[in-house]
């Protein structure tokens, strides 16, 4: 009697450490968090903020930042963050002429690999100025490019708040955009992780196949 007693309350407890797994796991959808304009000098706190929080993103580097911080880019990697290629200067890539462009993306694959963060899949114009030319150099260097359905207007001196209501605006599968330098970035990381939270959304990966958040692979 006492022996099954025992086994029926070693049961209830396994199977009430369980149900809590399960729940801390769940996610009732991705959203893409994403941060250009890396590697810079705030990188690694902006990467241990981003773990403190159990948060993944995509960084969009910029290949000559990539270039003169390689250790950098193994950061990020090192931190489960995915890699993309944000232009090798920042220029207007859609004011350039074909080869310009190739260049721009190419140097940055060739530069963010050799630092060690992997051939990118995921592609950001500067300031989201493309056009067809872009479009296609893209493509023809394996490229998926991706834009945003929430701007956090970080670069344009938005408050915690404001960066932090933006995240709350997410849905399922959408890309939002941050900055890897912004103080006030670093500093709504936290809240970010709550209002997601709150919200039953993860942290996700955006598929070089459709371009949405999806759960990482
Ligand atoms: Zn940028």
């Amino acid at each position: 009697m006492h022996t099954r007693f025992l086994a029926a309350v070693v049961l209830a407890a396994a199977s009430v450490v369980g149900s809590g797994q399960a729940s801390a796991a769940a996610c009732n959808g991705y959203v893409g968090l994403t941060f250009d304009d890396g590697p810079t000098t705030k990188t690694q706190s902006l990467l241990n903020a981003l773990r403190q929080n159990g948060l993944r993103a995509t960084m969009f580097n910029v290949g000559q930042a990539a270039a003169a911080n390689p250790a950098l880019v193994r950061a990020q990697v090192s931190a489960g963050m995915w890699v993309g290629n944000h232009s090798y200067t920042h220029p207007h890539l859609d004011q350039m002429a074909r080869a310009q462009v190739d260049s721009e993306i190419s140097r940055t694959q060739r530069a963010i690999a050799a630092a060690g963060g992997g051939t990118p899949k995921l592609f950001r114009p500067p300031y989201g100025g493309t056009n067809a030319t872009v479009q296609s150099v893209a493509t023809q260097y394996g490229l998926r490019q991706i834009l945003w359905d929430v701007d956090s207007q970080d670069w344009n001196n938005a408050s915690v708040d404001a960066i932090v209501q933006a995240n709350g605006r997410l849905t399922n599968g959408q890309v939002i955009l941050m900055h890897d330098g912004p103080a006030n970035t670093l500093a709504a990381i936290p809240r970010i992780a709550q209002v997601l939270a709150s919200r039953g959304l993860c942290a996700g990966m955006i598929s070089p196949q459709t371009g949405r958040a999806v759960a990482p692979a």
